[in-house]
């Protein structure tokens, strides 16, 4: 098949402007809105992400049908790559997470109705959403171990379980809750999507958890985005509509979120790294010591060396991994290895670019008077976060390994491989033996 590293004119075109507009605007705005609460910022924004809707480039992820600009996961790529260099960007252009994953989960799941309840105001980010699927008490690595559950009773769907790090459940006008529906149905047919409300009888918002990236919330409800909230349902009523697809469809339609989720992570990865990769560089450029600037000190040349091939190797791999979703038919299922591939090896060259770029700033580097700390703290979430590294590395391990079989022997071995030459060729290097006998002497 045939590989074209080019970009079309016109793109490359939007690229540039998102590329300005993210330094120029978006990056300012991050340091704008420190300590306004989440009606103050979303005052702040709104301007902004008009200016991008007006650009065409709002919910990008998504096919035009519903709302999206349908341009594909390589030009995709592309444009996170620019826009993960601000943790704000995505926001701004209508395609952060979790409401960029809930609104592919109800464009793949959810009927007419639904949709106009839901996705479209969701796409015009009129709401907010969250996802509440990994629970305290069980292994978010399996969610078939899940225990919240979903019972009907007449005409409502009654929910009972506790979940957390919903994030954003503390700002969001409604979650997709996974629940149990049937226990006793095979593991993948257990559980169902629902669509709750927030503000709803029988949700409970119990705290927003303190975490690496916010330390100090503890026990209370952050009011804004970014909080990763715990959530406790007591007989919690909703209507039969409420649910998306059918009871049993939770794991399909899980599969349609996380794909393009994880990927998308992957590209703004490379964006932070890239950030990172600047303020290695001008501090290189800029700090002297032993009477010559850090660039000029060979093991300072060898982070640097180090982070661009990373940042290289992770930025082919992310973009191969797009091609290829772009050249399948379902990428959940064909393109899985390659979006494994990405979801553990690029938020590790983001950590690694970051903490070099730590290193080289020295004090400064670990103080708040730099992004980079924060930075760290946020990008070691993505080790976890949509699956842990050991999850993926497993899945690309079970692909690369289906169709070997079991041998007796190893094929290389070799004793085997000897005897197979002596049968194969034997007879020829006897009669040559016999040819130049006298020519050694
Ligand atoms: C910042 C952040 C945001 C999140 N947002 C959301 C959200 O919006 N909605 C939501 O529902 N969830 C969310 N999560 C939860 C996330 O999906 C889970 O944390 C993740 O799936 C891991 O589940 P767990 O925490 O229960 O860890 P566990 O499943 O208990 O795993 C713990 C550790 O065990 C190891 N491990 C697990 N499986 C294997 C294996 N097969 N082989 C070897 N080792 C293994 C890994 O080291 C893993 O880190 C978020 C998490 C973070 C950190």
């Amino acid at each position: 098949m045939a590989w074209d590293f080019s970009t079309d004119p016109d793109f490359e075109c939007d690229l540039a402007w998102v590329r300005e507009f993210v330094d120029g605007t978006v990056i300012p705005l991050e340091i704008a809105g420190e300590g306004l609460n989440q009606r103050q910022l979303d005052a702040l924004w709104a301007p902004f992400k008009q200016q991008v809707k007006e650009r065409g480039l709002w919910a990008a992820h998504l096919p035009p049908e519903h709302g999206g600009s349908g341009m594909g996961q390589l030009r995709l790529a592309l444009l996170q790559e620019v826009l993960g260099r601000s943790v704000l960007a995505p926001e701004i252009f209508g395609c952060q997470a979790p409401d960029s994953g809930n609104a592919e989960l109800l464009a793949a799941g959810a009927d007419e109705a639904q949709a106009r309840r839901w996705l479209e105001p969701l796409l015009a980010g009129h709401v907010r959403s969250a996802f509440a699927l990994t629970e305290p008490g069980n292994s978010g690595s399996d969610p078939t171990g899940i225990t919240t559950r979903c019972e009907r009773d007449g005409d409502e769907w009654v929910i009972n379980g506790r979940k957390w790090f919903a994030s954003n459940s503390s700002v969001a006008d409604f979650m997709i809750v996974m629940a149990v529906t049937d226990p006793a149905a095979p593991a993948h047919r257990r559980a169902a999507m629902l669509v709750v409300p927030c503000r709803h009888p029988g949700v409970e918002l119990l705290r927003d958890v303190g975490s690496m990236h916010h330390p100090y919330s503890g026990d209370g409800l952050m009011d804004r985005i970014g909080g990763h909230t715990e959530v406790q349902f007591s007989n919690c009523r909703v209507p039969l509509d409420h649910m998306i697809g059918a009871p049993g469809d939770g794991f399909v339609l899980a599969q349609k979120r996380l794909g393009g989720g994880r990927i998308h992570h992957a590209m703004r990865c490379l964006g932070q790294a890239a950030r990172a990769f600047e303020m290695m560089c001008e501090r290189a450029v800029s700090r002297v010591t032993q009477g010559k600037p850090l660039a000029k000190h060979q093991m300072v040349q060898d982070m640097i060396a180090q982070s661009h091939a990373e940042l290289e190797m992770a930025r082919l791999l992310v973009l191969r991994a797009a091609w290829r979703m772009d050249h399948s038919g379902d990428y959940s299922r064909e393109a899985r290895r390659e979006i494994a591939l990405v979801k553990f090896v690029v938020p590790r060259t983001l950590l690694a670019i970051v903490d070099r770029a730590i290193q080289i700033h020295g004090a400064l580097g670990y103080t708040s008077d730099m992004p980079l700390e924060e930075m760290y703290r946020t990008a070691r979430a993505l080790r976890i976060a949509d699956g842990a590294d050991e999850v993926h590395k497993q899945t690309v391990a079970r692909e690369l390994l289906r169709g070997w079989v079991a041998v007796e022997q190893p094929s290389e071995y070799l004793p085997a491989r000897r005897r197979r030459a002596g049968e194969l060729f034997g007879e020829r290097v006897r009669a040559i033996r016999a040819a130049t006998a006298g020519d050694a002497a």
